[in-house]
């Protein structure tokens, strides 16, 4: 198979890289840096399969030859991004998803866009079922990445309606692993960086809000099941683990052994900062056989190695 992969020299663009790669298939990476780096597929270039396209896809995408999957995973995703980045943002999601689902009929391509559990925006059911409409705010400060992807996944059904697309939807749940941006402002760099500086892990509002930890080859592996499937609706890929932030600061600090401790720390990013988040992910089980295999503590064991080359 030849693989598009929009996002593809971000976090997870690079590890669907690998994956696809590792088995034989080629990997068209389309990039334009705007949060990812050329360092994530430094180890790529020289591979004969492989081939990287420094290129905006909001001005519209082309490739030659044959693609028989196009993967749309460019966005910004950590908060303190889209949040310095709001048009960029609205953008990507909206025309660049019209963009790549253009080039996927072109081709007749499959298209799979990376959509979130933001979808449901601080949400008022727990845990979160594809079926839940989600409480977001449209004029909220997460409202330009949450409206770009709920517009996207919009756009992207509409393709399959009435454009006879083969497409597909993933609503991921926090996701972590080795190529994260140690400077993009989530929590899993942020803690584990300050953690193997020895420094406290800085908790935003109380920490009682919750998160579900996913690690990344789970997603990847999940995210190839989904493409092979003929299930054409959303489906959460998460890790149904959800613990606080407060607790998550307790392990990262119990893995790296720092003793600093954590502060609680002011912050206006707590505004609509989801309180509790959860993926059900029944519809995974069923439709993709698909469950997560990696438990938190080995998941923050291999991350870690990654960042103390960095630190
Ligand atoms: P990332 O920032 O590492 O990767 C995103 C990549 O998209 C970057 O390399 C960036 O340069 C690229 N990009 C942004 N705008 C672009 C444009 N206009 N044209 C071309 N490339 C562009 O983030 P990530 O965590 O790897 O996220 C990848 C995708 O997965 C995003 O769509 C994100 O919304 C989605 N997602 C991620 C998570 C998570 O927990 N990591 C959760 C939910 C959804
Ligand atoms: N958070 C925190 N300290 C940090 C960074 C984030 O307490 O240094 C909190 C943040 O307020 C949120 C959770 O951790 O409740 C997850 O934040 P992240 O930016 O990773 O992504 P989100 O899940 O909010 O999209």
């Amino acid at each position: 198979m030849r693989v598009v992969i929009t996002g593809g020299a971000g976090f997870i663009g690079s590890h669907l890289s690998d994956s696809y790669l590792g088995d034989g298939h080629s990997v068209v990476a389309v990039d334009n840096l705007l949060t990812g780096s050329e360092a994530n597929v430094q180890h790529l270039t020289g591979n004969p399969n492989f081939q990287y396209m420094k290129h905006d896809v909001i001005d519209g995408i082309d490739i030659d030859g044959d693609v028989d999957v196009v993967l749309h995973f460019a966005s910004p995703a950590s908060p303190p991004h889209y949040l310095k980045m709001p048009i960029e943002t609205l953008r990507v999601g909206a025309e660049g998803t019209y963009h790549c689902l253009n080039l996927a009929m072109r081709k007749n391509a499959r298209f799979l866009l990376a959509s979130t559990s933001e979808i449901y925006g601080d949400p008022l059911e727990h845990p979160q079922v594809e079926s839940y409409y989600g409480n977001v705010s449209t004029i909220g400060p997460r409202g330009v990445y949450d409206e770009a992807k709920r517009y996207a996944e919009s756009m992207t059904m509409a393709y399959n309606r009435s454009m006879g697309v083969e497409t597909r939807i993933v609503r991921i749940f926090n996701t972590y692993g080795p190529r994260m941006n140690m400077a993009d402002g989530r929590v899993v760099p942020n803690f584990i960086v300050q953690s193997l500086r020895g420094e406290p892990l800085t908790v935003y509002g109380d920490g009682m809000q919750t998160r579900s930890f996913q690690y990344v080859d789970d997603l990847v592996r999940g995210v190839r099941r989904l493409i092979e499937c003929d299930y054409a609706g959303p489906v959460n890929i998460g890790n149904p683990v959800e613990i606080t932030i407060k607790q998550f600061a307790e392990i990262v600090n119990e893995v790296t052994g720092n003793t600093a401790g954590v502060i609680m720390k002011p912050t206006d990013r707590i505004k609509d900062d989801p309180q509790r988040r959860q993926p059900d992910i029944s519809l995974a089980k069923r439709e993709l056989g698909w469950e997560p295999q990696v438990d938190l503590k080995a998941g923050l064991e291999k991350t870690m190695q990654y960042f103390r080359e960095l630190v």
